[in-house]
C-alpha cells in the first residue's frame, strides 16, 4: 500500500505536466536555439518517504474503491441477467416421445397444471398438455391490468416456454377438452379458437390424466350476468374491463350529456367482496386519484365506486383486524361498501338488490364487475355424472388422499376443480401440482421395480435373496407420501399504496396480521419474486416504473 502511494506520487506529475515542468521544458527548448547546448547534470529522482494519507486522499481512495465495487456489481448482475435470458431463450435438444413410456395428458395450463409441468420428470413419461389458453396466467396481479397499472402480457408465460425446457418433448395443444371417458381412458378435445383448420376435433388415450381445468364464474343462474357484467378471471376479462371503463368515462364526458346519465356512467359497481373484488375496487380508486383527475377534470369527481357483498363483511378469509382496516381504508377512499346486500337481478343499465334492511333497490351502473366466486365447469359436471355413485360433492371432483379421482383410476384432479378441504387458491393448486409430479415419479419407480421383480420371477435359478430384495424394493416404491399443505399466508392490495397480509411467522400456525404501506412493499416484492420467470419479473417491474414516470395510459383500445 505504502509502495503504491509512493509510486503514484511520482507517476502523477508525468501524466499531467505541472506548470514548473512545462516551464523547464520550454526554457530548455528556447535555450537550444539561442546558445550552444550545455550538458546539465540530470536531476536525481528522489522517492519521497510515504506520508500519512490526507483526508482528500482518503476520500479519493474511497471513491475509487466504491467505483470499482459498483462496477463489479453491475457487470456481474448484468452478466447474470444476460446469461439467464440467453439460457431461457435457447432451449436445447429434447428427447423424442417414446412409445414404450406411459402417456400423461394434462388438462389446463393454470396454477395446478403449470406447477405439475414444472416439477415433472419427463424421463419416464410422454406428456401432452391441452388447454384453450396457450399460456399460464399469474392471476394475483390480474386486477392491476384492469386500469393499466400492468400490461396483460407482462403476467403471462407461454406454455411452450415452459415445456421446451423439459428433458423430453411435450405436446402442447391449444384446444378445449370436451369429454373424458374414464372407462376407455380417453379425452376428446376441440379447437374452439377463432381461426381453425380442417381438423378441429380429436380423441387421444391416456394412462394418467392430470385434471386441472379450474372453475368458471358463479352467476347464480342470473341470465343478465354473462350478458351485461364483466368477469375478472381471464386475461381477456381484464382487457374488457379496461376498455369498458374508458368507454363509460368518454361517454360521460360527451358534450351535453345529461346529469343523471353522467351519474350512471360514472358509477362503477363491483359485486363480490373477496380478494378479487376488493383489489379491483382499490386499483380503480388509484386510477381515479392518480390519473383521471388529471386528464378528465370535468367528470373525474363524479366517479363513484360501490362494492356489493352478501355477507356481513368483505374478505371473510382474513383476520378481523384486517377486515376492519380494509373497511376503514375504503371509507377514507370514499368507496361505498354495501354489505348484507343480495343482487336479485342484473339489467343492462341497473342492478336490483335487496339491502341489509330487506329493502329492494335499483342501482344504476356504467360498469359492473362480477367477482362472486367459482362454480364447476360443464366438462367436470359431465365427468361427475359418469361416476354418479361416488361423485356426489357439489363443489367439484371427489378425490382420495393422493388426488386420484374416486371411481376414476388414473385420473388425478388438482386445484379449484377438486372438492378438497383446502381453499380454492393458487397456493393450494400449485402445491398440489408439485406434489402430483412427485407422486408420478414415485409411480414410475414402482412400475420399474415391478417389472424387475416380474423378470426375476420368470428367470430360472435366481437366488431367493435376490427376489426378496426386489420385493422389498417394490414395497418401498409403492409407498406414496401423503400431501402436506404449507400455508404461506394471505395477501391483498386494498388501494392507495396499502396492502394487508395474514402471515405465518416462522412456519407456525398462528398468523400475524399486518396492513399499511410497508405491507404494500412486502406485497409487491412477494408477488414479483413469485412470478413465473425472469421475463415476467422484468416486465412487471418495468410496468410499475413506467406508471410512476408517465402515469397510466388512458387511451381506449
Ligand atoms: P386455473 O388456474 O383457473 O387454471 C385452469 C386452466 O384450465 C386454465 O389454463 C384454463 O384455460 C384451462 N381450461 C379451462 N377449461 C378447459 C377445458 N375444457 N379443457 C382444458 N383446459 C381448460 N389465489 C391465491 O392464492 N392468491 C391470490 O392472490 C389470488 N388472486 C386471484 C385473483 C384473481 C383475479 C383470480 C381470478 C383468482 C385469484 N386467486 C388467487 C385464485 C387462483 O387463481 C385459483 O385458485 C387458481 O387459479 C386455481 O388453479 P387451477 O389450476 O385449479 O385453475
Ligand atoms: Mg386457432
Amino acid at each position: 500500500m505504502a509502495l503504491r502511494q509512493a509510486v503514484r506520487s511520482v507517476a502523477r506529475p508525468l501524466a499531467f505536466p505541472s506548470s514548473s515542468t512545462s516551464a523547464l521544458l520550454s526554457s530548455s527548448l528556447r535555450r537550444s536555439y539561442a546558445t550552444p547546448p550545455v550538458v546539465e547534470e540530470v536531476p536525481k529522482v528522489v522517492v519521497a518517504a510515504p506520508t500519512p494519507l490526507s483526508s482528500s486522499n482518503k476520500f479519493r481512495n474511497f471513491r475509487q474503491t466504491f467505483g470499482r465495487v459498483t462496477l463489479g456489481v453491475f457487470v456481474t448482475a448484468g452478466g447474470g441477467f444476460l446469461l439467464a435470458t440467453y439460457l431461457a431463450g435457447s432451449p436445447g435438444e429434447q428427447l423424442p416421445q417414446d412409445p414404450t413410456k406411459k402417456n400423461v395428458v394434462v388438462l389446463g395450463s393454470g396454477w395446478g397444471a403449470t406447477a405439475f409441468l414444472k416439477a415433472l420428470d419427463t424421463e419416464e413419461y410422454n406428456v401432452t398438455v391441452i388447454s384453450p389458453h396457450n399460456y399460464f396466467l399469474y392471476t394475483p396481479l390480474l386486477p392491476s391490468v384492469t386500469v393499466g397499472t400492468l400490461e396483460g402480457r407482462s403476467i403471462i408465460q407461454p406454455t411452450r416456454f415452459i415445456t421446451r425446457h423439459k428433458k423430453r418433448k411435450v405436446n402442447v395443444i391449444e384446444a378445449e377438452a370436451k369429454e373424458v371417458d374414464p372407462v376407455n381412458k380417453t379425452v376428446k378435445f376441440v379447437d374452439t379458437s377463432d381461426v381453425v383448420g380442417v381438423v378441429t376435433e380429436k380423441t387421444i388415450p391416456y394412462d394418467y390424466l392430470v385434471y386441472a381445468v379450474g372453475c368458471e364464474n358463479q352467476t347464480f343462474g342470473m341470465a343478465g350476468v354473462p350478458k351485461y357484467a364483466c368477469f375478472l378471471k381471464e386475461l381477456a376479462d381484464a382487457d374488457k374491463v379496461r376498455t369498458k371503463l374508458m368507454d363509460c368515462i368518454e361517454s360521460a364526458a360527451f358534450p351535453g350529456q345529461t346529469e343523471s346519465e353522467i351519474d350512471r356512467l360514472m358509477h362503477m359497481v363491483v359485486v363480490g367482496g373477496g380478494p378479487t373484488g376488493v383489489e379491483y375496487a382499490g386499483e380503480l380508486h388509484d386510477f381515479l386519484i392518480e390519473d383521471l383527475k388529471k386528464w378528465y377534470p370535468e367528470v373525474a369527481d363524479r366517479l363513484r365506486i360501490t362494492l356489493v357483498e352478501a355477507l356481513p363483511n368483505v374478505l371473510p378469509m382474513f383476520s378481523k383486524k384486517l377486515i376492519e382496516y380494509t373497511e376503514s381504508t375504503f371509507s377514507d377512499n370514499k368507496i361505498n361498501l354495501m354489505t348484507k346486500t343480495m343482487v336479485k337481478e342484473v339489467n343492462e343499465k341497473h342492478i336490483v338488490v335487496q339491502d341489509a334492511n330487506k329493502e329492494i333497490k335499483e342501482i344504476p351502473y356504467g360498469l359492473l364487475v362480477w367477482a362472486t366466486g367459482n362454480t364447476t365447469r360443464n366438462i367436470t359436471r359431465n365427468l361427475m355424472s359418469k361416476l354418479a355413485e361416488v361423485q356426489t360433492a357439489r363443489r367439484g371432483l371427489s378425490v382420495d388422499d393422493n388426488f386420484e379421482l374416486l371411481g376414476g383410476p388414473g385420473i388425478f384432479a388438482i386445484g379449484d376443480n377438486a372438492a378438497t378441504k383446502y381453499a380454492p387458491t393458487a397456493q393450494v393448486a400449485a402445491q398440489q401440482g408439485t406434489y402430483l409430479a412427485k407422486t408420478l415419479k414415485q409411480l414410475s419407480k414402482r412400475d420399474i421395480a415391478k417389472e424387475e421383480l416380474d423378470a426375476l420371477r420368470l428367470t430360472q435359478g435366481v437366488a431367493p435373496e435376490a427376489v426378496e430384495t426386489a420385493v422389498k424394493k417394490l414395497n418401498k416404491a409403492s409407498k406414496i407420501r401423503p400431501f402436506h399443505y404449507s400455508h404461506q399466508g394471505s395477501m391483498a392490495y386494498i388501494g392507495s399504496d396499502k396492502a394487508i397480509a395474514d402471515l405465518p411467522i416462522f412456519g407456525s400456525d398462528n398468523l400475524t396480521s399486518v396492513g399499511g404501506q410497508a405491507t404494500y412493499w412486502f406485497w409487491r416484492s412477494a408477488y414479483v419474486s413469485n412470478l413465473y420467470s425472469l421475463r415476467n419479473r422484468t416486465l412487471v417491474m418495468a410496468d410499475w416504473a413506467k406508471v410512476k414516470v408517465f402515469g397510466r395510459d388512458v387511451s381506449r383500445e
